[in-house]
Parts: C-alpha cells; structure tokens; sequence
C-alpha cells in the first residue's frame, strides 16, 4: 500500500506541467469555437494523440499509478483547459473503465486498444448505460440481451440514451438486462464491435454546457455480437446470475440501481470513476476561480481594486477553500481506490459530490465578480458556469451520491 501524501511527486508533477501546456497552448485558445460549432473537436483530439496524452499507454500509466493522484491530476490540468474539450478527449475513457472493471484480460488486451485507435486514425468509444426510463435508476434498464446458443451470439436490442460519443464511437459498451426479473443484478455489459449492423445514432443532443463533447441517442435493433463480446465471460455471467437467483428465492432485494450499494456491471464502472469525475469539476473550478481574482485585481471601481473590498475578496477566499477542500476529498477518494481500501462511508461518492457542487458555486460566484462581462461569450467564465452544471447531474446526480452515502453511513435501505 502507498502511504497517503499530498506531494505528488516529481513524474506526477512532469505529468501536470507538460498537461498545462497543452491545456493552456491548444486547449484554451481552441474552446471557445469549438463551444459555438459544438461539433466533435477532432483535430484537437488528434493533436492530443500526437502528443501521446490521447492515448492507452498514458491512460492505464495515470490509472496504475500507486499513488492514486495520477488519473485526478491529469483530469484537473486537462479541464482547465478546457471542460468540453477535456470531455472530447477523455470521453473514451468511461468506456474503457468499464472494460478495466468487467472484463478478461484479453477482452481488455483486444478491445481497450480499438478504443483509441492510433496517432494516424484516431477512434473513440462509448459507454452506454442511460436509457430514458432509466437514469438514476439503473435497475430499470430495459435494453435486452438474449443468448443464442446455436450460434454463440448475443442479440441486442433497446434504446440507450445520453451516451457520450454514442454513433460516433469506434467501439460500444452496451449494459443491458440478460434476467430482468432480477434488476441491476441481472444486467451485464457487452462490446459492440466497430461496424456491427443494428446499432445506429438516434438524436444528437444540443445542450446547456460541454459543447464540444458530442451527446447521442444509441439504438440497437437486433444487433448480433459474438460470444466473447460478453465482458468477464458466460461462466462468470452463469454463476452471477445464480447467485442472485438463489438470493432472490431466499427474500434478498434483486432490485438496486444507481442509488444502491448492490454490485453489478454499470455501479463498478461508476465506482472506479466517480473520483476522476470530481477532478474534471475541480478543474473548471479552479479555472474559473483563477479568471476572477485575476478581474478583482486590475478591475477598480470607486477608484481601487473592486478586491479591496471585503465582500469581493471574502468571496474568492470562500471559492479557494472550497476548491482546495473538493480536491483532498477526490485525492483520497482515487488513494483508496488504488490502495483497494473499502470506501465504507462512499468517499467516492463524496468527493464527486462536493467538486460537482463546488464547481456550479465557484463559477456562478467568477460570472458574479466579473459583473456585466461575466455575463458574457467575451470572457470564458459563463462557458465555464455552463460547463460545470453537468457535474451535478452526471455520473450519478447529487441526489443519488447523497442516497449513496446515506446508505452508507446509516446502513438503512434510504429511499
Ligand atoms: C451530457 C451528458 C453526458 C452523459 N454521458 C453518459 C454516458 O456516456 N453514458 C451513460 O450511460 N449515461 C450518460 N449520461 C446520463 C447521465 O448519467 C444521466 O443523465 C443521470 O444519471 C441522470 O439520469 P436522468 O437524466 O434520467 O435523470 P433522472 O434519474 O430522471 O433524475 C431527475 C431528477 O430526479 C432526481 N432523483 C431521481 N431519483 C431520485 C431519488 N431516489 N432520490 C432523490 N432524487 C432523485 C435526480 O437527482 C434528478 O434531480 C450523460 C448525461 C448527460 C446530460
């Protein structure tokens, strides 16, 4: 186990300056087009490629990282930048969590790759879990998946909805129900193979904020995948399914979604992201905070820095607290999770929770102290204060992160 620290280190902290550069040199001078064209930012994420900051290699080097800050510190430098760029870029990386978290090694060696392509063709993946009658509910999903033994094929068939990258992506996850009698429980997650028939993109959506990350309907009309596109394999699948049986039969709850504690293929996806999540917020955060006291500074009114006032002022040492407070929670959160420490009071949970939180605030607090010029495209913090309300929403709501920990901490059944 690592010891828990809040000094980096010196490759953690290469890995943060060289990603400022990028966020401050291609990023921040890119954002503010690609949020009007809201188009998906391909050479952007090329560029990225070309550095080697979209790649696997880099990912899974964050991600193994024993310290657990790797993947929160790349994160935050990158959304810096950019939160609509940021999500273009790492948009993949849900997806192949998912694979991280599901999957056999080799599902893991064959696919994660496909996910990213190379340098000279670059693809995305998507995670599909949303669906519209199922959202914060993820027992409910209605997506079916059906075996068919003659051919050793799954068919797949339901509509996904919100799925970041969803039609444009190289590679699918899909989460869809094998035994819905038996809800999250019963569910598990397959790969849908570039060019599979029967999946199409339904509707783009325009949105509020994170523009440039595309946002898509999936629809899957019988589409057919292979065997061993089911993630963690039949036997495994087998003998999940009859233990929740079994638990069912005995009076157990089979029913636990995004609001339970119960295990099952999207909640472990949910897990492992939720910290990574909270340093995306912490980023913009920190990005709008920086843009608003440098304003407080050099704007005067009544003839001095309008920071000279204290309700100015209070109100950015308010923002920095806040931020620094989001950040030590997202630290442990991703040190736990490295370290394989049990989150027995949803940390996770917690920390995605209050960098979602904080970041709304701390943006809405930067259009405040800019005044009429906040409020505009000229300055970057309304694109920010826009960008940051998905935060409370995604990945699990507040709401749910506080039924989450509720649960937790209490061990009650909180509805
Ligand atoms: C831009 C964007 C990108 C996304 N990317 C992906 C993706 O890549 N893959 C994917 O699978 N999904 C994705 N999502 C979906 C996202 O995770 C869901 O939108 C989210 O989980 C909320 O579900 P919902 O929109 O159906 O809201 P609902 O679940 O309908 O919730 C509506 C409101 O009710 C509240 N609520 C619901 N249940 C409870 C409860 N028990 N107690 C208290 N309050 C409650 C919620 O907190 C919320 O305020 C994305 C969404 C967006 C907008």
């Amino acid at each position: 186990m690592s010891t828990f620290s809040l000094d980096p280190g010196p490759d953690q902290l290469a890995v943060r300056d060289w990603l400022h550069g990028f966020a401050a040199d291609v990023m921040r001078p890119a954002a503010a087009e690609w949020d009007e064209r809201e188009e998906t930012p391909w050479p952007i994420i090329q560029e990225a490629a070309k550095l080697g900051i979209y790649s696997l290699d880099f990912y899974a080097q964050q991600y193994f990282d024993p310290s657990g800050v790797g993947i929160p510190i790349a994160m935050e430098e990158l959304f810096w930048g950019d939160a609509g760029l940021g999500l273009a870029i790492v948009g993949t990386t849900l997806a192949a969590v998912a694979v991280l978290a599901n999957g056999t090694d080799e599902q893991i060696g064959t696919w994660a790759p496909q996910m990213f392509g190379t340098p000279d063709d670059v693809k995305l993946a998507a995670f599909c879990s949303s669906e519209p009658d199922a959202g914060s509910d993820v027992s409910a999903l209605r997506t079916r998946a059906v075996y068919q033994e003659a051919t050793d094929e799954w068919v797949l068939n339901g509509t996904k909805t919100w799925a970041t990258n969803g039609g444009i992506a190289h590679v699918h996850v899909v989460v869809a129900t094998v035994d819905p009698a038996l809800g999250a429980r019963g569910q598990a997650s397959f790969i849908v193979p570039p060019g599979t028939p029967g999946l199409a993109q339904g509707q783009k959506f325009k949105k509020h904020g994170i523009r440039a990350s595309h946002t898509a309907e999936v629809v899957l009309d019988g589409v057919r995948v292979p065997g061993h596109c089911l993630l963690g394999g039949k036997e495994k699948l087998d003998e999940r399914l009859a233990r929740a049986r079994e638990r069912a039969a005995g009076g157990g709850a089979a029913r636990s979604g995004a609001a339970g504690t119960g295990k099952n293929a999207a909640m472990a996806t949910f897990e492992a992201s939720r910290p990574a999540v909270g340093a995306q917020a912490i980023g913009i955060a920190r990005a709008a905070y920086e843009v608003a006291l440098d304003y407080a500074m050099t704007r005067e009114q009544f003839g001095r820095p309008i920071i000279d006032n204290q309700g100015v002022a209070f109100q950015l040492a308010d923002m920095k607290t806040r931020i620094d407070a989001a950040r030590l929670l997202v630290w442990r959160a991703s040190w736990m999770a490295a370290n394989n420490q049990p989150f027995t009071a949803a940390e996770g949970s917690m920390s995605k929770l209050y960098a979602g939180e904080t970041a709304k605030w701390v943006t809405s607090q930067a259009m405040q102290i800019l005044g009429g010029n906040g409020f505009t495209r000229e300055y970057p913090v309304e694109r920010m204060h826009r960008d940051s309300a998905i935060y409370t929403i995604f990945e699990g709501t507040s709401e749910i992160q506080r039924l989450v920990i509720a649960r937790a901490i209490s061990g009650l059944p909180i509805r």
